[in-house]
């Protein structure tokens, strides 16, 4: 907890119960949860949260940096807890969404510069598939 505060203090964010919940949730999973599932899973807890102030609690973290906002397709935003650069795999069968890891893109950021006239910064790179279970399911 007192690693949040000077998190928050740092970033000169109001510790408010509700960012609070929200950024605690998001470091406790690593499922890359929408707002509606993070909503949902805080509700036993913070009964009178609303959709409407988790969606802005996000906001307020991706704003700050303290939370990564990844848009994986047709609008569907997810949140994700570790904000460093890191590349994700999405099921296309039951949509979960995978760090991939021990691999790193961001070389091609230097890549990229002989084809864009762009100071290059960042890059997002996606990987659709289908996952182990959903391989397992379909072979029953
Ligand atoms: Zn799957
Ligand atoms: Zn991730």
């Amino acid at each position: 907890m007192d690693n949040l505060t000077s998190i928050f203090r740092e970033k000169k964010l109001k510790l408010t119960p509700q960012r609070i919940a929200v950024y605690k949730y998001l470091q406790s999973t690593k499922k890359h949860p929408s707002a509606e599932t993070i909503y949902k899973a805080l509700q036993l807890e913070y009964p009178t949260m609303s959709l409407a102030t988790v969606y802005k609690a996000l906001k307020t973290l991706v704003d700050v940096n303290l939370v990564q906002e990844i848009n994986i397709g047709e609008g569907n935003f997810r949140y994700d807890g570790n904000v460093h650069p890191h590349s994700h795999i999405q099921c296309i069968v039951c949509e979960k969404v995978d760090d991939v890891e021990g691999i790193c893109f961001s070389n091609l950021n230097d890549k990229i510069k002989d084809c864009v006239d762009y100071e290059v910064l960042s890059n997002q790179v996606y990987f659709y598939g289908i996952c182990k279970d959903c391989q397992k399911n379909s072979k029953e």
